[in-house]
């Protein structure tokens, strides 16, 4: 099994949407109106190469977000708070063939949530299941959506994610998963926070494990510091899930992969985890 992190362009947030400031309404409008930016971070995507197929976890952010009419004018945080820069060599489809395979090649995709940086490359996936919450789903879709910031009216029309299903299967820390391998060695589990719903995928190896994990923080630091974010609009619900994240590492030693970290691929490199003591 091996792991890629295929990185989709960079996005630049304000420095108040990494580490989250003020309570209630205040974290917003600190994330709209701050004015320290973040560096460009990366924008990854994963693919495990598993003996099971291919499974690729977000597809990452599409070169259309500079077309006219991707975000819907005049939407706040498309207008004040983000900055995006995607060739079209940097989407995924492209990245694929450059690891020797194609888009086609992909059997099951599963979405972290729904926001444009995870969920931009969707087009490339009409063949293969695309795994998503149904909570997340019906957050993102239609006028509700737009105004969440979901660019879903640019969703391709054949997208009918395959709803994850979320047990109790006895996996420790994570008290429900969802089994994407036979061999019960790739899994979702739940990490609710930076949305409602938001899922990462757990690939469990003898060695290690690896946590592909989304949004829940913007790098491991703020992880290890309890820091939550601030767009999460449930922040102890944030919290827990960046204690269970912590909990899980201290059984299993855990590689920590979220989306925009700048030091996460040669985390995995390295096989470098998570500094948690047991
Ligand atoms: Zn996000």
């Amino acid at each position: 099994m091996k792991i890629h992190a295929i990185q989709t362009g960079t996005v630049q947030v304000k420095r108040h949407q990494q580490v989250g400031k003020g309570k209630g309404i205040m974290r917003l409008l600190n994330v709209l109106f701050g004015k320290e930016w973040s560096d460009p971070l990366p924008i990854y995507a994963w693919l495990i190469e598993h003996p099971e197929g291919l499974i690729l976890v977000d597809t990452g952010e599409t070169a259309q977000v500079h077309s006219p009419g991707y975000f819907i004018s005049g939407h706040p945080y498309f207008e004040y708070a983000v900055r995006l820069e995607v060739k079209p060599e940097d989407e995924i489809d492209q990245q694929l063939i450059k690891l020797g395979f194609t888009a086609k090649d992909v059997d099951t995709v599963v979405l972290t949530h729904l926001h444009t940086d995870h969920a931009g490359g969707l087009h490339h996936f009409a063949h293969c299941a695309i795994y998503a919450t149904n909570a997340e789903y019906e957050a993102a879709k239609g006028k509700l959506g737009l105004l969440n910031g979901y660019p879903s009216h640019r969703w391709p029309d054949w997208f009918n994610p395959t709803f994850i299903n979320l047990k109790d299967r006895g996996q420790g820390p994570f008290s429900e998963v969802e089994f994407l391998t036979k061999a019960t060695d790739v899994m979702i589990v739940p990490t609710p926070g930076h949305t409602a719903h938001h899922v990462s995928v757990l690939v469990v190896t003898d060695e290690v494990s690896y946590l592909l994990a989304g949004d829940t923080s913007y790098s491991q630091d703020l992880l290890l510091d309890g820091v939550v974010d601030g767009v999460s609009a449930n922040v102890d619900q944030a919290v827990a899930t960046l204690a269970a994240i912590k909990a899980y590492a201290r059984l299993h030693p855990t590689v920590y992969l979220p989306s925009h970290d700048p030091d996460a691929a040669a985390r995995l490199m390295q096989n470098s985890v998570l500094p948690v003591s047991p």
